[in-house]
């Protein structure tokens, strides 16, 4: 039974509760590895454990709490678990869990500076600092041409600045905005992530006009065809608008030569986007900071904090050279949103920086991870999961049943049984079935990797070392 009958949580009831969850989490974090690291339920089996219709009468918030804990939980896979190493990680941290709290006490709708003035200063203070952290480029600080912005995902980011690229060279409003975007093209390698190709579906280019460049032997773009492709279309009446630079790929976290492709779109003033989804946060050490050279000649860049900087999805941070291209991109300007702030073009609006119009307080929990952590406790952990991944590589060497590939970057080993790839396949659903850790896997040049990621906020070396031993005895259960 409720407390009131006035429907509403009162202040008291939300104090308790608030404890009460608060709990619950720590309770949750306590015991995370005792749970199937993959949810073990079947399509279907969470929805047949709730009620067909919505109650009427309000339920108490006991009950409610209960129903995470007997039916939610079940269909949980457990990022947060250290035993995690799938895809890429989408970790977080005390500090971001309770920032990401109070942004949601707060509720605000930072679309505008005025709509919240703390909403649009921290965002655009944290991205300077991480700029500062990155060493970026003078040029993508909020107080030169560019600067930066947090956006829901690196695939919006991608986005925007694919849409930004596109207004450079068509001016959408004119009336030969269709004829020319018929000749627009785009450039990305096999390795690219698949949000660029979202991307030109949802800005209107025809797959006709995307072109692949090639990898090298390490799955990097090769700079040459893109050099030579780039000619061909010029010479073909096309008009290259937008090159995608990858650093770390979702697959096996090859690096683009951004210095060599940024040469290339310089000279012919072609929008360079740097994809560092996952592997950007690496900057942060100054002896990753490497990863990025080039990016001075970048127009965009984005990375997720919500990868790796233990920061909670969603969080991208996206640093745009010169911020009157992306705003001239997606500006509209409705009466209802007029103030006299705006108006003056005294604030940032950062609505006009991303797709939406509504945005979340998310500068809030990246505040909170880097004043909790500080630079040094991020790199910290940075350093901390990148020596997991090496010594990790010299166990699986140490067995000849197993390929590595290599090189191996940052925090992501790629490696398989040298049996077939059937034999891999079943050997990586037995593992994720086992519930005791969760991989992903990659197909690269035919044959199919098991993808081991080290980037969960609390992974050590013992986990990774328990994760070897289970690979290596369920391979040889499988093969006996
Ligand atoms: C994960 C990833 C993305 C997509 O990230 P979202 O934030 O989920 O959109 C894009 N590019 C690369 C290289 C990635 O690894």
């Amino acid at each position: 039974m409720k407390e009131n009958n006035n429907y509403h949580m009162d202040v008291e009831a939300f104090r308790k509760y608030g404890k009460q969850v608060i709990d619950w989490l720590a309770d949750y974090y306590d015991n995370i590895e005792k749970y199937p690291v993959l949810s073990q339920v079947v399509p279907g089996e969470i929805r047949n454990s709730l009620p067909d219709h919505p109650p009427a009468e309000g339920e108490s918030f006991d009950d409610i709490l209960k129903d995470v804990s007997d039916i939610i939980l079940n269909g949980i896979t457990h990022w947060q678990s250290p035993n995690f190493y799938a895809y890429f990680p989408a970790n977080t941290s005390g500090p971001s869990i309770l920032g990401e709290l109070l942004s949601a006490g707060f509720g605000v709708q930072g679309m505008l500076w005025s709509t919240s003035p703390a909403c649009t200063e921290l965002e655009t203070h944290v991205m300077d600092w991480l700029a500062e952290a990155l060493q970026l480029p003078e040029k993508f600080y909020s107080n030169s041409t560019g600067g930066g912005v947090i956006e829901d995902s690196a695939s919006s980011a991608a986005l925007c600045a694919l849409l930004a690229a596109r207004e450079r060279v068509t001016n959408t409003r004119s009336a030969d905005f269709h004829k020319k975007m018929e000749k627009c093209t785009v450039y990305i390698s096999s390795q690219t992530h698949s949000s660029l190709k979202k991307a030109c579906i949802i800005a209107g280019i025809s797959d006709d006009n995307i072109r692949y460049i090639s990898v090298d032997k390490n799955y990097s773009m090769n700079s040459e065809e893109l050099s030579s492709k780039i000619g061909q279309d010029r010479h073909d009446g096309f008009i290259p608008m937008f090159v995608c630079a990858t650093v770390g790929t979702t697959s096996s976290l090859a690096v683009d030569p951004v210095l060599e492709i940024g040469d290339i779109c310089c000279a012919e003033k072609i929008w360079l986007h740097i994809d560092a989804a996952m592997a950007g946060t690496a900057a942060v050490c100054p002896e990753y900071r490497y990863l990025l050279d080039g990016i001075e000649l970048a127009d965009s860049f984005s990375f997720n904090p919500h990868k790796w900087m233990f920061t909670n999805f969603d969080c991208n941070c996206f640093y745009a050279a010169d911020k009157n291209e992306l705003i001239k991109a997606l500006t509209v300007n409705p009466e209802y949103l007029k103030n006299k702030y705006s108006d003056a073009s005294e604030v940032i609006d950062y609505r006009d920086w991303q797709v939406s119009l509504g945005r979340r307080f998310r500068s809030l929990k990246l505040w909170f991870v880097i004043r909790y952590y500080g630079l040094k406790g991020i790199r910290h952990h940075i350093r901390k999961h990148i020596e997991i991944t090496q010594q990790l590589t010299a166990l699986i060497k140490k067995n000849t049943d197993f390929q590595v590939l290599s090189p191996v970057s940052l925090n992501l080993i790629c490696f398989r049984h040298r049996k077939s790839n059937d034999f891999n396949k079943k050997l990586l659903d037995e593992l994720n079935k086992s519930g005791k850790i969760f991989m992903s896997h990659t197909v690269l040049d035919g044959k199919y990797y098991i993808r081991l990621c080290v980037g969960q906020t609390n992974t050590e070396m013992s986990h990774v070392a328990n994760a070897w031993n289970l690979i290596e005895e369920t391979a040889e259960s499988l093969e006996s």
